[in-house]
């Protein structure tokens, strides 16, 4: 829990106080009682809260630089409360996006925030519903560590994993969720099997590869732009309750890469990822970082498995534990951030895929820009997947047989606007130069784009793109925060 968000008990002290039964097109306001131009709400399950602390705090996410204030923040006691305050936006003009939970938003740059219109509160929403043999069927506001609490005693995970699993399902769903795993599985949008979804006309629709197929593909990876997703029918795996988690030092970037892809190409470990950090003498170093699961009495072979690595000798370090705690290792880290306040920082991330045959001059490049004092202590990751293995049509990544995920997870200290603000420029003077080489960025991160800028992200299925906006959301009312279509 930040210091920047309420606690649900707050917010439900908040619905007694500050539920509101009425809106008021004219001056755009809520109130508990009727007068000659109200009109009134749909009754609901759950409280429509107006009260400043609840609005201030959907103004906020983990970037702590765009504030925008929604009118209204939905706590739905039912999906069917999202069916009626979707229509009722629709209606009457007013913008709708979903959240992980108020102020609990992941996003960097405002995606998940609603200006003057309504926030849904997805947490309230976050029952698992079942988990069989293949597939768990979840309400979208369920976190990936709760799934994992229930399926990993069963022996089951969902195949990809993000590196936090505090994330909601229904907000990586609509933005693809990449992790280790994502070399040979896919992102998460790829291994979800169907998903109930309230779309931007306020219809609770199905949507699977088999039954609305053009819904499911608008949805996955579709940034919140079709529909709120309210349910998902995630994937599962059966995993070891063992994993060896390898760590390994490079000083020079080519060799670093090269090591990388060959492992994702042969499959060796279950989870590849790098990551860089500054050697103290203007100069980086490059870590790999590999697992491997495994069952008890059938312990990896440390030889085989690092053999023909080029990794700096000594430098390999390995730790054996539960798969829980390897899906849950960032949970200290983020504990501490907290505890000393960084995690209430601003944080300008930047997240790009960069095509296999510059990244490494592209990535010497920017860390050649970069300075310790642009990241702040934050963490840069570099590390590869197989483009080949994504599914959903929006999920934009360079072609090829290989790129890779480079991230510079950037705290903003001091954490000032100025501060923010510079490191903002920095992020889109790094975009650019990757657009110019076919790169793409992971819109989660802290890049303000231009109508132009979608069009050529989203390239060949721009036209697709627009084209289910007017399809399944045609009075454009929801996730404004995404500045795509406002
Ligand atoms: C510490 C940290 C670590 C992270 N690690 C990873 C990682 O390893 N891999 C990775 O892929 N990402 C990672 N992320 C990014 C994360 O995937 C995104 O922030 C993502 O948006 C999920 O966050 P959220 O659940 O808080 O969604 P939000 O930020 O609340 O929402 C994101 C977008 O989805 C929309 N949305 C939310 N819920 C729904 C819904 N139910 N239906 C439709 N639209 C919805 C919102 O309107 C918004 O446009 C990380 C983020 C943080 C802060």
């Amino acid at each position: 829990m930040t210091s920047r968000t309420l606690p649900r008990r707050t917010l439900l002290q908040g619905a007694l106080v500050a539920a509101v039964t009425v809106f008021n097109p004219l001056q755009r306001s809520w109130a508990a009682s009727p007068s000659p131009e109200s009109i009134s709400l749909p009754p609901l399950d759950g409280a429509l809260l107006v009260d400043p602390a609840t609005r201030s705090a959907a103004a906020e996410d983990y970037g702590h630089i765009v504030h925008q204030q929604p009118w209204a923040v939905l706590v739905p006691g039912s999906v069917e409360d999202i069916v009626k305050m979707v229509r009722f936006a629709r209606t009457h003009g007013l913008k709708v996006a979903g959240a992980r939970g108020i102020g609990e938003s992941h996003s960097t740059q405002g995606q998940a925030q609603v200006e003057a219109g309504v926030v849904i509160d997805m947490s309230a929403l976050s029952t698992i519903h079942e988990i069989n043999e293949t597939s768990a069927w979840v309400d979208a506001g369920v976190r990936w560590h709760e799934l994992l609490q229930a399926t990993v005693p069963l022996g089951k995970s969902p195949p990809t994993l993000t590196d936090f699993i505090e994330l909601s399902i229904g907000g990586t769903l609509s933005v693809g969720g990449i992790g280790g795993q994502a070399f040979r599985s896919g992102l998460q949008v790829d291994n979800v099997l169907e998903l109930d979804v309230v779309t931007g006309r306020g219809e609770l629709v199905r949507c699977s590869p088999f039954r609305e197929r053009r819904l499911f593909d608008a949805i996955r990876a579709g940034l919140g732009q079709f529909g709120i997703i309210v349910r998902a029918r995630v994937r599962l795996v059966a995993v070891p309750p063992r994993v060896r988690y390898y760590t390994a030092r490079y000083t020079d970037i080519a060799v670093f890469v090269a090591d990388q892809t060959r492992l994702i190409d042969e499959g060796r470990f279950d989870y590849v990822e790098g990551s860089v950090s500054p050697s103290g003498n203007g100069t980086w170093t490059f870590q790999l970082e590999v697992a491997k699961y495994y069952a008890p009495g059938s312990e990896p072979d440390d030889s085989r498995l690092l053999s023909g690595l080029s990794y700096l000798p000594g430098t390999v370090q390995a730790v054996d534990e539960s798969y829980f705690d390897f899906a849950n290792r960032l949970a200290p880290v983020v504990e501490l951030l907290k505890q000393i306040g960084i995690w209430d920082y601003p944080h300008p991330w930047l997240n790009l895929f960069v095509p296999e045959c510059d990244a490494v001059r592209f990535v010497q490049s920017v860390l050649s820009r970069t300075t310790e004092a642009d990241m702040g202590q934050g963490p840069i990751l570099l590390y590869p997947f197989h483009p080949g293995r994504l599914t959903a049509p929006f999920s934009r990544v360079p072609p090829g047989r290989h790129a890779f995920l480079f991230s510079l997870l950037r705290t903003a200290v001091p954490p000032t606007p100025e501060q923010s603000a510079s490191l903002v420029a920095k992020n889109r003077a790094i975009y650019e130069e990757l657009v110019a080489l076919g790169g793409k960025r992971y819109p989660i991160d802290s890049v303000p784009m231009s109508r132009a800028d979608w069009r050529e992200h989203f390239g060949p299925v721009w036209d697709t793109f627009v084209y289910d906006k007017a399809r399944f959301d045609p009075d454009n009312v929801l996730a404004p925060g995404q500045h795509i279509f406002s």
